[in-house]
């Protein structure tokens, strides 16, 4: 007994040794909030020991941040690099050099087009331009808005071919086989992204940490910076009536993706059309408000999120059920809420 004490003791003193040379103040929460890229919002909430270093990383974090955007950007080109828009500008004329990174969400987009049964297709840009182009215009001016032509739809649905994407990892190049086929990315770049960042974060910067690029949450460590305490993502009500979340999620090591038809859309006469669009109808996915995805991975839930948003409900279920450590909820247009078998497991 007495041999155990001693023992105690000693251990005591070395531990208030040890906590003597290597005091440190406890991690304090900070977030910073980015607007100027993806088109979207993102935001970063970290612990760290002080507020200047907080910065310091979050500021290397908008370098990894602004080079993935300038690189997966389909409306402009930058000086110095070639991004998708340089692609599709190339479109049956010749293959282009590209970063790794292109090349990778590319490989990737052509897994998402078998993965999600054809529905997430990244050969669509010529069918979504015109979608875009119409948005656009009528939001800007409402008393003339407008869709696209029928004929105008079908022609360019005839240019969304996958297998017309030719990637060639050796020589790192991109070839758009067909003169009229473009790509748009819009449905896995920031989920993709945000993995990409997640992982560099992880290896870089911080352990405990949430990272939200446009709706595709990363959660990663604890939040209070203990170890001991799960993280809260908020899943945004679709319905616009109700005040608060349509639920809470408590998770960590997890990401938490969501598409919807309440932030991107237009009117024409008196109806709504949502930014995703079914290829096969080549109009607006119309069954769902919301489809929120819980798996490890924020890529394969950025494809499986809209994937979902297209699928019917029984097709999207049997999907959902036959992969691995991933979970679902829908919300059709009356705001019903349908869960995957074990997503309640997540509510708080
Ligand atoms: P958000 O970008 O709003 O988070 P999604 O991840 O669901 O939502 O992606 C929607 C975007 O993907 C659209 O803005 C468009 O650029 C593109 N898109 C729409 N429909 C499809 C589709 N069927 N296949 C591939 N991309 C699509
Ligand atoms: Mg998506």
């Amino acid at each position: 007994m007495k041999k155990y004490i001693s023992l105690f003791l000693v251990l005591t003193a070395v531990a208030s040794l040890c906590g003597c040379s290597s005091f440190r103040p406890a991690p304090q929460r900070y977030s910073k909030t980015l607007t100027e890229y993806f088109d979207t919002v993102t935001t970063v909430i970290a612990y760290d020991t002080s507020e200047a270093e907080f910065n310091r990383k979050a500021e290397e974090l908008e370098q990894w941040l602004g080079e993935y955007d300038r690189l997966y950007d389909i409306y402009q080109p930058y000086d110095g690099i070639n991004n998708l828009y340089t692609v599709n500008e190339q479109a049956g004329k010749a293959p282009v050099k590209v970063d790794r990174k292109v090349l990778d969400l590319l490989l990737y987009g052509k897994e998402a087009y078998t993965l999600s049964r054809g529905t997430v297709n990244i050969c669509l840009g010529s069918v979504l331009r015109l979608w875009h182009e119409a948005r656009e215009a009528s939001l800007e001016n409402p008393e003339s808005a407008y869709l696209p032509e029928q004929a105008a739809l079908t022609q360019a649905s005839a240019h969304t071919d996958i297998q017309q994407l030719i990637l060639d990892e050796q020589a790192s190049t991109v070839y758009l086989a067909d003169s009229e086929m473009s790509l748009d990315v819009g449905a896995v770049a920031k989920g993709f992204a945000a993995r990409a960042l997640s992982e560099r974060i992880q290896e870089n910067l911080w352990q405990d940490f949430v990272l939200s690029l446009g709706g595709n949450v990363c959660t990663a460590g604890n939040k209070n910076g203990d170890g001991t305490t799960l993280w809260n993502v908020q899943i945004e009500n679709p319905n616009p009536q109700a005040g608060s979340a349509l639920e809470v999620l408590q998770l960590t090591d997890k990401a938490v993706v969501t598409s919807g038809d309440y932030q991107r859309y237009f009117t024409v006469d008196g109806m709504q059309y949502c930014h995703i669009i079914a290829p096969d109808t080549l109009y607006p996915a119309d069954a769902f408000s919301g489809v929120t995805v819980v798996c490890e991975d924020s890529a394969l839930g950025d494809v499986l999120s809209t994937a979902l948003f297209i699928l019917s409900l029984d097709q999207g279920k049997e999907l959902v059920e036959a992969l691995d450590g991933v979970e679902a909820l829908w919300v059709d247009k009356a705001y019903n809420i349908i869960y995957s078998s074990h997503f309640e497991d997540y509510l708080k």
